[in-house]
């Protein structure tokens, strides 16, 4: 199943004034099997030596797209500028690009190469509500007051993900290697708001593995259910209508929708206590009516409900809307119910977390400087977290847990039930952060995200150039993937025929700070972001 015409030919580089190569030319054609192998045990540390010493030669490219991206600042589905922008750099090297796939407008493909196997890389572009940062100080000092910001590090994926591919096609190219490099943007993953219509969409019907990539504080990654931390989800808003009246004068004639929501809401928090431990919900009251004379005709509340499985979570959502249509009942209100986001739990391949995991030993964790321990004890000093610095060794391959607690949630979830997956998480942030807030934007335009994302984006291409050279690991990954993962448990969509991708959620909220932040855009000319903004680096408390 896999191209045969592998001609693989050894590049030695020898003077740096003038590049030759070619120079022990051992182009064989690869038929035989042990042929193959034997060949690619010599080849493949040598080309994964190339491809590290490739993605160093970008860091600059790698530093520009961190700091891009920081600035752009745009929330789940607004990520207009961000897209352009890394498409703008794929198309101009020379891949395929999609636009607007799955229905929704800031999701696009990009290809490059060809025939098997196909390997998606997959990583999250977009930004938490009023998160917006200085990159470098180490106390809360927004670029823009109340404005989005990057406070879970999604801006250093795509230059994760898009130096691997450059880095990739190059090899692709110089080495007649066959094989599809894929790139995908995780649009609205605070939303939990795409991937599942990706899938629905098949956008992985030909992908043979998928590598996605995350920000964090270590250098790590996983198989089956991880550590456990992970919950699947469904996201639900709730929106009722009443009827308007003089709340003073005429309350007799009004139906409040306000009213609706709170009940719903005491109605949820009665039957938690009967509820699995396992379970986590959470909501915020996106709409609780205009001004305090007037009977809310129109009010709105958003859940997430999260379980550890497909039918845990499906009873949740079941009982959610149950409390909602009840609640509307008892107001003589009415009610819509509108799906915004869903995920499955995580489930990664051993095979490909195996084979990640060695590559992530040989590149190790990043050199810290003294400015970066510096900027990440004062954070953590500053938000009262454990002050430890910036982690400074890799974390071994552990076993899954046997029972998973559960937490947050990631659409890739979806994903990886539909194809062999596993998820890098490489060191581009500071350890002991409380997530999804300012803090975790201090370091997100910095060394240290800069440094973290090119060790990312070495393994990410090494572990692509395993797969692309050894079609048995591909295989070896979809054993696992069909007779342990899939085994017994069978991937089902929480969508419904009739859900559609949330696409004008945010629109508003960005729309809002749109000029204020595009006069903090990043421009290249000046430097780094942080030269451009004249933040001394380090910047941090100097007194108590
Ligand atoms: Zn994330």
């Amino acid at each position: 199943m896999y191209d045969a015409r592998i001609l693989l030919t050894l590049v030695v580089r020898e003077n740096r004034m003038m590049r030759f190569c070619v120079v022990g030319c051992i182009a064989v054609v690869l038929w035989a099997p042990s042929g193959l192998f034997a060949q690619q045990a010599v080849q493949l540390p040598a080309l994964k030596q190339e491809a590290a010493a490739e993605v160093d030669k970008l860091q600059t490219l790698t530093q520009q797209m961190v700091d891009e991206i920081f600035s752009f600042s745009e929330l789940g589905f607004q990520e207009y500028e961000t897209s352009r922008y890394a498409t703008g750099i794929l198309e101009k090297n020379g891949f395929r690009v999609e636009h607007g796939v799955a229905g929704i407008p800031t999701a696009w493909l990009a290809t490059y190469g060809s025939g098997k196997p196909v390997v998606a890389f997959i990583t999250d572009i977009d930004c938490i509500p009023r998160a917006s940062q200085k990159p470098g100080v180490a106390y809360h000092d927004p670029i823009v007051d109340g404005a989005p910001g990057h406070g879970e590090g999604h801006n250093s994926g795509m230059a994760v993900n898009v130096t691997a591919a450059l880095v990739l096609k190059k090899l692709i190219d110089e080495h007649h290697i066959a094989g599809t490099i894929r790139i995908i943007p995780g649009v609205a993953e605070e939303l939990l708001g795409t991937k599942a219509f990706y899938v629905r969409a098949g956008l992985f019907k030909d992908v043979d593995l998928v590598l996605g990539a995350h920000v964090e504080s270590e250098f790590s990654t996983s198989y089956g259910t991880g550590n456990g931390e992970w919950s699947g989800l469904v996201s639900v808003q709730y929106s009722f209508h009443g009827k308007a009246a003089h709340a003073a004068a005429a309350p007799w004639e009004g139906r409040s929708a306000l009213d609706a929501v709170e009940l719903m809401d005491t109605g949820w928090d009665f039957r938690r206590e009967h509820l699995r431990p396992a379970q986590r919900s959470h909501r915020v009251i996106v709409n609780g009516g205009d001004q305090p004379n007037v009977v809310p005709s129109e009010a709105a509340v958003w859940y997430y409900f999260r379980e550890l499985d497909y039918p845990h979570i499906k009873e949740l959502y079941d009982l959610g809307n149950t409390m909602a249509d009840s609640a509307a009942k008892m107001t003589g209100t009415t009610v819509d119910h509108k799906l915004v986001g869903s995920a499955w739990p995580p489930f990664l391949n051993k095979v490909i977390a195996e084979t990640q995991q060695k590559n992530i030993e040989t590149v190790g964790m990043p050199q810290w400087s003294e400015a970066d321990q510096t900027l990440a004890k004062a954070l953590q000093k500053e938000i009262g977290a454990k002050v430890e610095g910036l982690k400074i060794k890799i974390e071994p391959l552990a076993e899954p847990v046997k029972k998973p607690a559960g937490g947050g949630s990631d659409d890739i979830g979806d994903i990886s039930w539909n194809v062999p997956m596993v998820y890098l998480m490489y060191p581009a942030n500071i350890p002991n952060l409380p997530g999804h807030s300012w803090a975790n934007g201090v370091a997100m335009a910095t060394p240290i995200a800069h440094k973290g994302s090119t060790a990312g984006a070495k393994v990410q291409a090494m572990t692509a150039l395993d797969f692309f050279l050894q079609p048995q690991l591909v295989q070896q990954a979809w054993d696992y993937f069909r007779n342990v993962q899939t085994k017994e448990v069978h991937y089902e969509t929480f969508l419904g025929p009739e859900d559609k991708p949330a696409i004008e959620m945010n629109k508003e909220k960005m729309e809002k700070f749109a000029l204020q932040l595009k006069k903090y855009y990043y421009d290249p000319a000046h430097g780094t972001y942080l030269e451009q903004l004249g933040i001394q680096y380090p910047t941090v408390r100097t007194k108590p």
